[in-house]
């Protein structure tokens, strides 16, 4: 059910029965009205200067994909190849996020992947809490907008950044918590994936099932 629908069902249920709305809100329209507000979000990321990090990166990366999304997967920071194309996920860790997605029947541009930090850590370090600070307003205006049902968090970092404490990936993932109107499912970054190969059928199975909770009709 998507929010216009979920808002309507609220509304019957506190018994109002006539509606009437006097401008006709369509998909389409709503769908321009957020492509504006994350330009202009963007057009802010560009300037930013909040933290050391634009000064050694190549260009900030915002985010890609379906900005009606149900589900949002979130990563730590770009890397090289990132940095290089101004796209999430784009290097070996996004590929094997890309073959991940695609081996559940989905296709990636059906969803909208971001970062916590949009500018690359020199050297791929984690970003530092201030950092991720500084950075995670963007990304908090980016959920506001897509209004995603459901956030799949890559990682310790990710995780850390919305829960505001350390996070133990190996020991948490799977957990499915509620963070103000959503749902965060937590899981392995592919990165570590891709260093322990044995991880790789659980970050599937997690991939797998934080689709399925985004399409579910709770
Ligand atoms: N790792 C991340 O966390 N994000 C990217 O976009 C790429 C690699």
């Amino acid at each position: 059910m998507d929010n216009l629908e979920k808002h309507l069902k609220i509304l019957a249920e506190l018994g109002f029965e006539d509606i009437i709305l006097d401008k006709k809100v369509n998909r389409e329209d709503l769908t321009k009205e957020k492509e504006k507000l994350l330009l202009k979000i963007y057009e802010e990321v560009k300037k930013c200067t909040k933290c050391d990090l634009h000064k050694s990166r190549t260009q900030p990366v915002f985010g890609e994909g379906n900005i009606n999304a149900r589900l949002m997967f979130v990563g730590e920071a770009p890397g090289a190849e990132e940095d290089k194309a101004g796209r999430p996920f784009v290097g070996r860790a996004g590929k094997l996020l890309t073959k991940l997605i695609e081996a559940t029947g989905h296709k990636r541009e059906e969803f909208y992947i971001a970062n916590v930090c949009k500018c690359r850590p020199p050297n791929n370090r984690t970003p530092t809490p201030y950092e991720m600070e500084q950075c995670f307003p963007y990304l908090k205006q980016q959920i506001d907008i897509i209004q995603p049902k459901v956030l799949c968090l890559l990682g310790a970092t990710a995780a850390r950044a919305f829960l505001k404490r350390n996070v133990a990936i190996t020991k948490e993932r799977g957990q499915i918590i509620r963070w103000e109107d959503k749902l965060l499912y937590l899981t392995y970054h592919p990165a570590y994936v891709l260093r322990n190969p044995s991880a790789e059928k659980t970050l599937f199975e997690d991939i797998k099932r934080a689709i399925e909770l985004a399409y579910s009709e709770d």
